[in-house]
């Protein structure tokens, strides 16, 4: 059995992070969501010693006790927990719980959530027949250890902590994130959690101008520090050797990356991937995306999916209600005008004040579209609005645009315009797995045997912030030239040099750092995405009122 206990069973880890914020053990526990954090990872590493299950536990009164890592369950009160050292003499035993770090400087010499952990073990060994009066915390940077009484006082919190941490289990509603609390700084999981975006939002849907607006502190990190790795060309093969990943062509060695700097593996076309390499990757959690030479989108490869099974069935019961998904709906597609506008408004400088007035108009009829229908047309009307436009984004180029064509592109620009939408839709697919996202359900697009529905959706609103203003960036710091494009039939693609530049000019712009307009912090791209989704996750969970897409200023 794993340290979780079964479900009715609640791991003695969990109750600690319960004391701590029952939020934290929600996510955690309820929700099957975790990251690790230099702290986690650090946490894990000084515990490596007593993980290592050795000793046992005798049968005998007599018998000193110094066993490891002893995993025990208790029915009756509901726990199970892995002492990490037990010691004792016979029937009498004292759990000693091994704490990364440094003894706290608190009168107490540890905190509560600390303490109830290691009553939570008292309890157990209790129900297990042994006697158990006091528990070790043992600090392992200041190497000393700290006795804990279990008396009365801290019995009865320990047992109340259980109670209410089961009537939160039974009530499935996520508890509320802390208001502006020093615990956020350093929960593993504040990326996940959002806090402060989380309690601006509500306070905004409730329109309470009696408080202040919170202050938003940017509690993950502005950006990743795994990149994507693309691998293009034909008779290319990916193996593992060590703690990275090789790329050959053939005999010659072309590439390399170290396993831990990969976030994801996109492979293109006939490249070969070994079986280590991919079972590596599927031990790392790192997705390896299968796109065909053209750049579509074949799928991906993941060791296994995401356990919160409470987000994907709140998808299906709003995807399959016609109301709710239309709510969202319109509020995707408004960003997406929005920011269509926005695109237009500050690079066109001849454009007619007649048009941003026609976007601002079309973006505030999406949000009140009142069918799918009717939000397709106003989307359509849009898009023809400002695909009229975009070609006068394109300056000092040969490059021309008319008119948006595709299946195949008929010209370089909407050849690399949808280049550059397969490898967005490609992000964002990745991003939503990893959020517990289904992302083949969508609100939007609906759903069609293999379209990543979900996947388009969340797409929408970065169409013209990512994928467009690439392709403009591109083609006007003259990047791209004739010689990166080749006719293939009635259409127009890319070379593996054209795709290349592309793919790089993608990168950079998903690592250029703006301004958050909602929260105020500075993030890159590719975190906006997962913010986005993490806010969907969000809003289906019913914790904030609105989605609120994506639009800068
Ligand atoms: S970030 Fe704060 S509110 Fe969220 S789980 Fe962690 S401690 Fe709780």
């Amino acid at each position: 059995m794993n340290e979780m206990g079964g479900p009715d069973l609640i791991p003695a880890r969990m109750l600690n992070e319960f004391a701590y914020c029952p939020r934290l053990c929600y996510i955690e526990w309820i929700q099957g969501e975790f990251i690790d954090s230099s702290d986690t990872t650090d946490g894990r590493f000084q515990h490596r010693r007593v993980d290592l299950e050795k000793g046992c536990i005798k049968d005998d009164e007599h018998e000193p006790i110094h066993a490891r890592s002893v995993y025990m369950t208790a029915p009756e009160v509901g726990l199970a927990c892995r002492i990490d050292l037990l010691e004792g003499d016979g029937f009498r035993v004292t759990p000693v719980d091994y704490k990364r770090g440094e003894v706290p400087e608190i009168p107490e010499k540890i905190y509560e959530p600390d303490r109830v952990q290691l009553c939570a073990q008292c309890l157990v060994l209790r129900e297990n027949g042994f006697e158990c009066v006091e528990g070790i915390a043992y600090f392992i940077r200041s190497r000393k250890r700290v006795a804990v009484k279990f008396d009365d006082e801290l019995v009865k919190r320990t047992k109340d902590l259980i109670a209410e941490l089961r009537r939160v289990a039974e009530r499935g509603i996520i508890p509320p994130p802390l208001k502006d609390s020093p615990k956020c700084v350093r929960c593993s999981i504040a990326s996940i959690c959002l806090p402060d975006e989380v309690n601006l939002l509500r306070k905004i849907s409730d329109a309470d101008e009696t408080e202040t607006a919170p202050h938003i502190r940017r509690l993950l990190p502005d950006r990743d520090d795994a990149k994507p790795v693309y691998v293009i060309g034909q008779g290319h093969t990916v193996r593992k050797k060590g703690d990275r990943l090789e790329i050959w062509n053939k005999d010659e060695k072309v590439g390399d990356a170290k396993l831990r700097e990969i976030s994801q593996l996109s492979l293109y076309g006939g490249v070969e991937i070994t079986t280590p390499a991919m079972v590596e990757l599927m031990q790392r959690c790192i997705p390896v995306i299968h796109f065909s030479y053209g750049g579509w989108f074949h799928g991906i490869c993941i060791g296994t999916t995401h356990k919160n099974v409470e987000l994907r069935i709140r998808q299906y019961q709003s995807a399959t209600d016609p109301e709710r998904a239309l709510l969202l709906a319109r509020k995707i597609i408004a960003g997406k005008i929005r920011n269509c506008r926005t695109l237009i408004r500050r690079n066109d400088s001849e454009v007619q004040r007649e048009t941003l007035v026609t976007l601002a108009r079309l973006a505030k009829n999406a949000e009140s579209a009142n069918s799918a229908d009717s939000l397709l047309g106003i989307e359509g009307a849009a898009a023809e609005v400002y695909f009229s436009r975009l070609g006068c984004l394109l300056k000092g180029t040969q490059f021309s645009f008319e008119n948006r064509n595709k299946r195949p592109p008929r010209d370089p620009v909407n050849a690399v315009l949808s280049y550059l939408y397969a490898v967005l839709v490609k992000d964002v697919f990745v991003t939503l797995l990893a959020v517990g996202f289904d992302p083949y359900l969508g609100f939007y697009h609906r759903p069609r045997y293999g379209r990543p529905a979900l996947a388009l959706d969340m797409m929408e609103e970065f169409r013209p912030l990512i994928a467009d203003s690439v392709a403009l960036t591109l083609f006007n710091n003259k990047e791209l030239s004739k010689n990166d494009f080749q006719r293939t039939g009635i259409g127009i693609s890319l070379t593996s040099d054209g795709k290349r530049t592309v793919i790089e000019g993608y990168e950079r712009r998903m690592e250029t750092e703006i301004r958050h307009p909602l929260f105020g912090y500075k993030v890159s791209y590719r975190r906006v995405l997962e913010i986005q989704a993490r806010l969907l996750a969000r809003m289906l969970s019913g914790e904030i009122r609105e989605y609120p897409p994506f639009c800068t200023r």
